[in-house]
């Protein structure tokens, strides 16, 4: 086991910890490239009675408030981070009273600029799990390439970070799994949350809107161009789980979802 937590997950917090307006062809095959959703960036705190996981961490917020560290890294025509005031994941974390000191893991979908920024905030000795797949892809890229790619090297790289790597679905923690939905990016992983009630899977940019998850409807683009037929597999996995009595997949980036429904509320869709 990956994560030194015990028992089930009690909780699970998801949490919006930005936004960033994105075409919706760029979240939908075959969307409209003329629409644009301002899209909230999601993350989820997984509560166990000793410990508690992080999966994906949102933007940098000492890049985006950077200016010239800003202009660096986010210098896109029609892309930008939009970031509340404050730090949107260290400030929830704190509200929902889950201290660093008890952090046991943290997990990252995979290396996209809204989900790895929070990695500054992850202890060192914690282990950060990646796919093996993703994380040695991203890291191999030049400066023009990563940044082409939306990827901030600096977040993943940094020296202190327990890196340790998957290849596949791995179980990080009872109740805790890694599956693989590569496609989006050489190595994009969902996580499953098993909760008393039932069994959330967070799907991350494997499909940003629910409706890519209802009819099995690939992301719009793919870090590599031959990982287009992977993509499509892993929307057709993420339609099948959700067929599956007691278990919800939740999309990564929709701004028609709640993010704000906790295990032990009412819920449904
Ligand atoms: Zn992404």
């Amino acid at each position: 086991m990956t994560f030194a937590v015990t028992g089930r997950p009690l909780r699970l917090h998801p949490m919006v910890v930005g936004y960033e307006p994105i075409a919706e062809s760029i979240s939908v095959l075959g969307g409209d490239p003329a629409r644009f959703l301002l899209e909230p960036v999601t993350v989820a705190a997984v509560v166990y009675a000793d410990g508690w996981v992080l999966l994906d961490t949102g933007f940098n917020v000492e890049i985006v408030r950077d200016p010239a560290r800003r202009g660096h890294h986010f210098n896109y025509d029609s892309y930008t981070a939009v970031v509340p005031p404050g730090d949107p994941l260290a400030d929830q974390l704190g509200a929902l009273g889950l201290p660093w000191s008890s952090l046991r893991g943290c997990a990252i979908s995979h290396t996209h600029v809204d989900h790895t920024g929070g990695l500054r905030h992850v202890p060192a000795g914690v282990p950060v799990v990646f796919q093996r797949a993703e994380y040695e892809y991203a890291a191999a890229l030049t400066p023009a390439e990563a940044f082409a790619r939306t990827v901030v090297q600096s977040d993943f790289l940094r020296t202190g970070l327990a890196i340790e790597l998957l290849d596949g679905d791995t179980e990080l923690a009872p109740g805790l799994t890694a599956l693989d939905t590569s496609g989006h990016t050489p190595g994009h992983q969902s996580f499953a949350v098993e909760l008393p009630t039932r069994t959330i899977v967070l799907a991350c940019d494997a499909a940003d809107l629910r409706i890519q998850i209802v009819d099995a409807i690939a992301c719009g683009t793919t870090m590599r161009p031959s990982d287009a037929p992977a993509a499509e597999a892993a929307a057709r996995r993420l339609r099948d789980l959700d067929r599956v009595a007691g278990t919800e997949v939740w999309p990564g980036h929709d701004p028609d979802w709640s993010y704000t429904v906790r295990e032990g509320e009412d819920h449904g869709h």
